[in-house]
C-alpha cells in the first residue's frame, strides 16, 4: 500500500526548510523572501527525471491532473473522450468537467482498458483516450497508444496508482501525450493531497502550465502582475508544502515499489497452492507497482465470503469486491452524462460487471506481518474447496 506508512524524518525536514528560509508558500515569485527555496519546482524537477521525461507539471491533486490535461490539449464542449470502466470516478468527472461527453470502455482480464473494445468505441467525435493503470498494474498501453496513433487522438495514461511502475523498462504515465498522478493520502506516495503531470510535447506543457495558473504564462521579462495571457485558465496550483512532502516521498517511492512487490510475492506464492482462483493477468513485460493482489473466483458469491473471512479475522480487501461502485462506471447512475452519452450502457459493460463482481483485491503494505501470507491462504482455503 501507500506512501503514508514511511512518513516520516525526511518530510519534517523539507518542511523546516521551507520556514528556515522565510515561509514563503507560493510555488514562485516573492524572490526576495525565500532565500532561493522553491520546493514545488524542485519537486517537478526531481519527478520529471525519474520519469526520464522533459516536462513536468506539480498540482493540488490527481483529479486537478487530469482536468488541466483534458484543457491542454483543447477539448471543447461535445467532443468525446473514452476511458475504462473499472476506474475512479475522478476521471469519468474531469471529463465531465471540461463539458466532453465519457465514453465507457469494456475491460479484459487485466482489469484495465481493452484494446479490442476500445476501437469500438472510437468514431470521428473521438478527440481523447484515458486509459488507467488501475491498481498498479500496466494496462496494455503499447497496443492502446497503436491506436490512438493511427486514429491520431491523444492519449492520457490516469497513473494515479501506476507511479513508479513500468512496461518493457519505460516508465507508466510516458507513453502517451500525457500521464498525470496523484498523491493523495491512499497512493503509493503521497503529498496530502496533490497530482502531477508529465509531457512530451513543449506546447503542451506550456498549455497546462498556464491554464492550471489562471493563464499566467509566467514571463521572466514582466512582474507578476504584468504578466501576459493567451486564455483563461483555472487555479490548481501546488503549494510548497506539499511540493516539500513529494520531494522526500519520492526519493523513497523505489523502496516502497521493491517491498511491496517482495510482499504480494509472498502472498501469491502461498495463494498459488490454492484451487479454484485465477489471478489477474499482466501484460508481458509488465513491471506493477504490486499495490494489491487481485484474483477471481467463480462468482459473486464466493468473493463475497473471501472477502467476509478475511474481514473477521482482522484482515481486509481492497476495492474488490466490496467497494466497486466506486470504481465500476455501469454504477454512476449519478452523473447524468453517463447515461446520456452510453445507450445501453448496463448492458454494454456486462462483460466487465462479470469479472469485477468475481474479484477479491488483497492490498500489500509495506510493513507486512510475516504470519500474514500464510494465515489468508488457510481462511481463504477454507471458504474456496
Ligand atoms: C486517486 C485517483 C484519482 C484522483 O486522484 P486525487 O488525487 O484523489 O484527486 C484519479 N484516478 C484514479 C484511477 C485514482 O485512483
Amino acid at each position: 500500500m501507500p506512501g503514508f506508512e514511511v512518513i516520516g524524518k525526511e518530510e519534517m525536514d523539507q518542511i523546516a526548510q521551507i520556514f528556515k528560509n522565510g515561509g514563503v508558500l507560493f510555488r514562485q515569485g516573492f524572490d526576495n523572501l525565500r532565500n532561493n527555496c522553491f520546493k514545488v519546482k524542485e519537486f517537478e524537477t526531481a519527478f520529471a527525471k525519474e520519469k526520464s521525461s522533459q516536462y513536468s507539471l506539480a498540482v493540488s491533486s490527481g483529479t486537478a491532473a487530469l482536468r488541466v490535461a483534458l484543457a491542454s490539449i483543447n477539448i471543447e464542449e461535445g467532443d468525446e473522450v473514452i476511458t475504462q470502466s473499472f476506474t475512479f470516478v475522478a476521471t469519468v468527472e474531469a471529463i465531465v468537467e471540461a463539458r466532453a461527453k465519457p465514453i465507457i470502455c469494456n475491460i479484459d482480464e487485466t482489469l484495465n482498458m481493452d484494446p479490442i473494445e476500445l476501437r469500438k468505441c472510437i468514431n470521428e467525435k473521438t478527440k481523447a483516450i484515458i486509459a488507467v493503470h488501475m491498481l498498479g498494474v500496466p494496462a496494455r498501453i503499447k497496443e492502446i497508444k497503436k491506436i490512438c496513433d493511427e486514429k491520431n487522438i491523444h492519449l492520457i495514461e490516469d497513473t494515479a496508482w501506476g507511479c513508479g511502475g513500468n512496461l518493457d523498462g519505460k516508465k507508466l504515465g510516458t507513453f502517451g501525450s500525457i500521464g498525470t498522478y496523484s498523491f493523495d493520502f491512499a497512493k503509493t506516495m503521497t503529498t496530502g493531497e496533490g497530482g502531477m503531470l508529465v509531457f512530451r510535447d513543449k506546447g503542451i506543457f506550456e498549455k497546462a502550465s498556464a491554464w492550471h495558473d489562471h493563464g499566467h504564462q509566467n514571463n521572466p521579462n514582466v512582474p507578476r502582475w504584468e504578466d501576459t495571457r493567451d486564455t483563461s485558465g483555472f487555479n490548481f496550483r501546488m503549494t510548497e508544502l506539499q511540493g516539500a512532502v513529494g520531494i522526500a516521498q519520492l526519493k523513497k517511492l523505489n523502496g516502497v515499489i521493491h517491498q511491496q512487490r517482495l510482499n504480494k510475492q509472498m502472498i501469491k506464492k502461498e495463494l498459488e497452492e490454492l484451487d479454484n482462483i485465477k489471478f489477474r493477468e499482466l501484460p508481458e513485460g509488465s513491471f506493477e507497482t504490486a499495490d494489491a493482489l487481485i484474483f477471481f473466483t467463480k462468482n459473486k458469491s464466493i468473493a463475497i465470503k473471501c472477502r467476509n473471512i478475511l474481514v473477521e479475522n482482522g484482515l481486509n480487501t481492497k476495492i474488490l469486491p466490496e467497494a466497486y461502485t466506486w470504481h465500476f462506471a455501469a454504477t454512476w447512475e449519478h452523473i447524468k452524462e453517463i447515461p446520456e452519452n452510453n445507450p445501453n450502457y448496463k448492458k454494454y459493460l456486462e462483460p466487465s460487471e462479470k469479472l469485477l463482481s468475481r474479484a477479491v483485491s488483497i492490498p500489500i503494505s509495506i510493513n507486512m506481518n510475516k504470519d500474514n501470507p500464510k494465515k489468508i491462504k488457510k481462511l481463504l482455503k477454507s471458504v474456496l474447496s
